[in-house]
């Protein structure tokens, strides 16, 4: 009999797949008034005996996902055909060959569409090779070595912050109480923070009671949309203040809306509420304005990671001391790969990482990378916390678990991403039921 032939990536499959969220004003911020929560969703087939399919997606808000659908579907040619084992078996190589690309590296470098279709085409292959391995991904990268860790990384214009010499030693040193660690995780899972009450379109009533069922449903902070009015943030920052208690923790989240001058003064006039941190107070890109900021607002912390594009950025932002906290987002920056960096780098800085999500899918998804970092890399759980928004995950195959304001560690196999058939039909745009409804 001939020996079997190995298995390879049959198809890279990219769906457009879009919530009509702006109908509910679910996700209104001060610069993103009515979005549609979107997915520009790839699964890898294969044709392996287990069945295995790799599913991840880029997350978008409505028409950019004809653009980021486009920029999934020209990494086909680099991933079909390839064989499985060799994908899954180094990842690193996998995702620095599609990054580092000499033709389409142009349109970024490590920036943009093609980098998000970069990290949503890793994220599927991280996705395969946890569901073959038949661990959830934050078990599957605590389960590697340091040096197998190491090698997912790329340190290209990382090392005079963070060498692989120096990631070896954090992991190594990230081996001490990890058992304890992973019992204490699926005994009593990560801690959450809830944006569900602070959408910038809710009515004042509307966010005082959300904020107390917050409250009442165990979580310890919570997080307003601000930067539309100032006037209108004082008194909603008041209420939510007067619903929540002195104890809650409100965060503030003004979506890049102010230049560094103006951050500085509204965030002087909101102070008396005494917000914990101030998310992305200003441009991503403006590692010295964050710097500024931060100065200025002490006590308040400075957080953003969202819009960050890629681990560079979040080296200066490091380097500068322009951040108290790191959000990293599991769909933003070039995949697990990525953010095993930036999780690297933070650690080095000793700055805590409470991840970005909400969105569709990105709690489903990032869960996985907090669990990881507190298991293998920063060993901490204080003053960290996963964001947690209470929309879309109904329709996820291992939907998020939230008990007493934490996150319980998922079991399934994979990273949490895959959405159900029904969705992936209903929800496709332009064609679905749900669209073609619509129009
Ligand atoms: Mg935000």
């Amino acid at each position: 009999m001939p020996a079997a032939r190995p298995a390879s990536i049959t198809g890279l499959e990219v769906l457009d797949i879009r919530f009509p969220t702006s109908e509910e004003l679910d996700g209104s911020d001060a610069m993103n008034p009515e979005p549609d929560y979107s997915a520009a969703y790839v699964i890898l087939r294969t044709d392996a005996s287990d069945g295995c399919e790799g599913h991840a997606f880029a997350f978008t808000t409505g028409r950019g996902n004809d653009v980021q659908a486009a920029a999934i579907a020209a990494l086909a040619p680099y991933v079909v055909g390839r064989r499985v084992d060799e994908i899954c078996s180094d990842l690193g190589a996998f995702a620095r060959g599609l990054v580092h690309d000499p033709q389409l590296r142009w349109l970024g470098p490590e920036k943009g569409a093609i980098h998000m279709a970069t990290g949503a085409v890793v994220n599927a292959a991280w996705d395969l090779a946890a569901k073959r391995a038949g661990k959830p991904v934050w078990r599957f990268l605590s389960d590697m070595s340091p040096a197998e860790l190491v090698a997912q990384v790329d340190f290209r214009w990382l090392t005079d912050a963070l060498t692989p010499q120096d990631a070896l030693e954090l992991l190594h040193r990230g081996e001490s109480g990890r058992d304890e660690r992973i019992a204490r995780l699926l005994e009593s899972g990560y801690p959450a923070y809830t944006t569900t009450p602070g959408w910038l379109g809710y009515p004042d009533d509307k966010l005082t009671r959300l904020a107390r069922e917050a409250v009442a449903d165990g979580f310890t902070q919570i997080k307003l949309k601000v930067g539309a009015s100032l006037e209108d943030d004082i008194r909603r920052l008041d209420a939510a203040r007067a619903a929540v208690g002195p104890d809650i923790r409100i965060a503030v989240d003004a979506n890049q809306r102010w230049d560094v001058g103006p951050a500085i003064a509204w965030m002087r006039a909101l102070a008396p509420a005494r917000p914990y941190w101030i998310e992305e107070p200003t441009s991503p890109d403006d590692i010295l304005g964050h710097a500024a900021v931060r100065a200025a607002v002490h006590p308040i912390k400075v957080a953003t990671g969202e819009h960050i594009a890629n681990r560079v950025v979040f080296k200066q932002l490091l380097q500068a001391g322009a951040v108290d906290i790191v959000q990293i987002d599991a769909a933003r920056v070039g995949g697990v790969n990525e953010n095993i960096a930036i999780l690297l780098l933070a650690a080095k800085f000793g700055i805590p990482v409470c991840p970005h999500a909400g969105g569709v899918g990105l709690c489903e998804m990032v869960q996985h990378l907090s669990m990881f970092d507190y298991v293998a890399v920063s060993g901490a759980i204080e003053d960290r916390v996963i964001e947690y928004v209470d929309h879309l995950h109904e329709h996820f195959v291992d939907p998020v678990r939230i008990r007493d304001g934490r996150y319980l560690a998922p079991a399934a196999p994979g990273l949490s991403a895959q959405m159900l058939p029904a969705t992936l039909k209903e929800f496709a745009y332009p064609d679905g039921p749900v669209w073609s409804a619509r129009v």
